[in-house]
């Protein structure tokens, strides 16, 4: 038995496990009402592509370790949906790659910001050293409205990789515009943000974020030569095609 009292073996765990905390991060003031919509729309894609990480998505996962760690700057940006869905796994993700932590909002609030921050040192990311930034928002992203725009300059503002699950795509674009490489973790291969980036990972972070940490420490001997080949041998576009095919034409059990 396990957090929401069901076995791992039942069929719909990961589904109900995710509404759980998805749930409870809006009760305790971590995700915002729009998540929820934002979740449900992710379990949509997630039962089509049979709830699983399609050979494309590894993939993809394997090019995102590569990318971070060939990364100067890295920086992994977390909404409120992620805070409550993987904290510890992205703290874990962060201490693979030597990377941040920023809390980054579409709905901003000085509140929730700090509930987030909180809620990450707490798990885990003090004790591992991990910098948790995005309160001091002395920085902007080019092209967007304000609040949106707002960004740690020591944190995304200065990053050359960030990792953007569950990022909208207007924030995406603008990242990508300013010449920051982005590896996005969305479910839906059309939407705007996977289109725009330089990994897009069509799989569920509650999946993808622990294995990008496993490929990253298994790469870790890796030479940059190495790394920059498996990046290069990555076609996003292909990967694209991969899982709008694997959704449109999989069977389901
Ligand atoms: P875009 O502007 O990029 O076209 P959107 O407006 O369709 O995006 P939003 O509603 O802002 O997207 O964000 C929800 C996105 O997050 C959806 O594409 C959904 O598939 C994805 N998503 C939701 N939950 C998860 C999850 N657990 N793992 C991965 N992706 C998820």
């Amino acid at each position: 038995m396990s957090e929401i009292d069901l076995p791992e073996s039942h069929p719909r765990y990961q589904s109900l496990l995710t509404r759980h905390r998805i749930e409870d991060g809006v009760d305790r003031g971590i995700t915002s009402r729009q998540g929820l919509i934002a979740e449900g729309r992710g379990e949509a894609f997630d039962y089509l592509l049979g709830e699983r990480t399609i050979p494309s998505a590894d993939d993809a996962a394997r090019a995102a370790a590569a990318l971070l760690l060939l990364a100067d700057r890295p920086v992994l940006s977390v909404n409120g949906n992620v805070a409550a869905l993987v904290p510890e796994e992205t703290v874990d993700l962060a201490a693979a790659v030597d990377a941040d932590i920023e809390v980054n909002l579409f709905n901003r609030t000085d509140e929730r910001m700090r509930a987030i921050v909180t809620h990450l040192r707490e798990r885990g990311a003090d004790e591992a050293g991990v910098a948790v930034r995005g309160l001091d928002a002395d920085a902007r992203i080019p092209g967007l409205d304000h609040e949106r725009a707002k960004v740690d300059a020591d944190g995304i503002g200065g990053a050359d990789v960030v990792v953007v699950p569950l990022e909208d795509g207007d924030r995406a674009e603008a990242l990508a515009a300013m010449g920051k490489s982005e590896v996005v973790i969305d479910l839906n291969p059309l939407s705007r943000s996977a289109q725009a980036v330089t990994v897009p990972i069509v799989d569920n972070v509650l999946r993808a974020v622990p294995n990008v940490a496993d490929h990253a420490r298994d790469l870790s001997g890796a030479s940059q030569t190495e790394l920059e080949a498996i990046l290069r041998a990555f076609d996003a576009d292909a990967a694209l095609e991969a899982a709008e095919d694997a959704i449109r034409s999989g069977e389901l059990d």
